[in-house]
């Protein structure tokens, strides 16, 4: 008998996993294919803090007004991540130059203001900058931007070392990372949960479902009914270049993150949509492709000479609200939820370490509330 299970191994599980073995805590992860093999491993990197522009500008003032209580959290997990780099001691190449979004028009500018304005009223330092004061920031951008806004807390980090480093900590403290083990049905007994496996039957006092996309799935086992998204949408690298980008760049114009990694290569992304293929599997679209590329040039046009090497597609996981979904199950004592949709990297850390609060029976550390995300 384990004191908490873990299913999934993305960011979310291992670093739930993490937080709970620094704790004393018995657990065991268990995922069903490889570690960091889906979103968590895919995804573009960036460590959002602000509104994100196309659910502000599609879904308006009062979708933003319930929104607002996730920036706390966002901005509380961006903090856990630079102070993992030196409890893991691992290089997640965490690194925090601020958040760009330039506007091209009059109308984008006043919706990057009035966002701005709500960020500001929960906290975040957004600062405007007019057309002169952009070009002052960021050099790279193009002329034809006509202002923007400055997120400084925003950055990055590295998705292919974030998440197993976590698992590889968790393990040295004792912890047990389980690939190959696919969570197959989970039944209540008394006051433990039976969970069988494609590799074996484990019993647990309680569980954390981190399965991602899946996530709904493993709540239903338990009878629980969860507002689950799944998204596929696509990615582009190209090859590495000196240093010209410096800011994780968003266009108010149309969907765009844009930023260079450590290696020198830039991360071209947005959210664009990819295709299910007819076996279900998420296929990059050319249309979606040409179209994320086009307002990266518009953005940055120096970036005209270099070739892309891979442009790849991976399933987000969703929810209507885009607010995370974290706590205990109420028709299943001890079975946690730890899901973070569409900026689930960034939101890693604080999902794992509230969680393992909450899972231990404990006041999570943080200083806002935790209603709105509650399952
Ligand atoms: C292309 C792309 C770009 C993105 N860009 C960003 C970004 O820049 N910044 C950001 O913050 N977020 C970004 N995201 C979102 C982010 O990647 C996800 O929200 C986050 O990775 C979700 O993490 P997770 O651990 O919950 O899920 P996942 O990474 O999907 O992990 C869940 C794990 O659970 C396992 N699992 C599922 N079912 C079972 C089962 N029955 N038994 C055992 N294991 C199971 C799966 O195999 C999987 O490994 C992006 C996503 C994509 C696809």
């Amino acid at each position: 008998m384990v004191d908490v299970l873990v299913i999934g191994g993305g960011i979310a599980g291992c670093t739930t996993a993490w937080y709970l073995a620094s704790e004393g805590v018995d657990v065991i992860l268990l995922e069903k294919g490889e570690l960091n093999g889906l979103a968590s491993g895919s995804n573009a990197g960036s460590l959002h803090a602000q509104i994100q522009h196309e659910p502000y500008v599609e879904y308006g003032a009062n979708w933003s007004k319930r929104f607002l209580p996730a920036l706390s959290f966002y901005a509380y997990s961006i903090d856990l991540w630079l102070k993992a780099e030196s409890a893991l001691q691992a290089d997640l190449e965490v690194s925090l130059d601020g958040g760009l979004i330039v506007a091209e028009t009059g109308q984008q500018m006043r919706n990057i203001e009035s966002k701005a304005e709500l960020e500001q009223q929960a906290g975040l330092a957004t600062v405007l900058l007019d057309g002169a004061a952009l070009r002052e920031v960021a050099p790279y951008i193009s002329q034809d931007m006509c202002g923007g806004a400055l997120c400084p807390l925003e950055g990055k980090a590295n998705p292919l070392v974030a998440a197993p480093a976590f698992a590889r900590a968790a393990k040295g403290l004792g912890g047990k990372i389980l690939s190959g083990h696919e969570v197959l049905n989970i039944r209540r007994r008394k006051n433990e949960f039976v969970v069988e496996t494609s590799n074996g039957t484990f019993q647990a006092r309680r569980i954390v479902n981190a399965a991602g996309i899946n996530a709904g799935v493993l709540a239903a086992m338990v009878g629980g009914k969860l507002p689950i998204q799944a998204f596929p949408i696509q990615l582009s690298v190209t090859e590495p270049v000196a240093p010209v980008v410096r800011h994780l760049v968003y266009s108010a114009e149309s969907m765009l993150t844009l930023k260079q990694t450590r290696a020198g290569t830039i991360l071209i992304g947005g959210g664009w949509p990819a295709i299910s293929d007819r076996n279900g599997r998420a296929q990059v679209s050319a249309e979606s492709l040409s179209r994320n590329l086009a307002v990266a040039l518009r953005v940055v046009p120096s970036l005209a000479d270099v070739n892309i090497v891979r442009s790849w597609a991976a399933v987000v996981n969703g929810t209507r609200d885009w607010l995370p979904i974290i706590g205990e199950l109420n028709c299943a004592p001890g079975f946690f939820m730890n899901y973070v949709p569409w900026m689930g990297f960034t939101g890693g850390p604080a999902g794992g370490r509230i969680v393992a609060s909450l899972v231990q029976g404990k006041a999570p550390p943080v200083d806002f509330d935790l209603t709105p995300f509650s399952p």
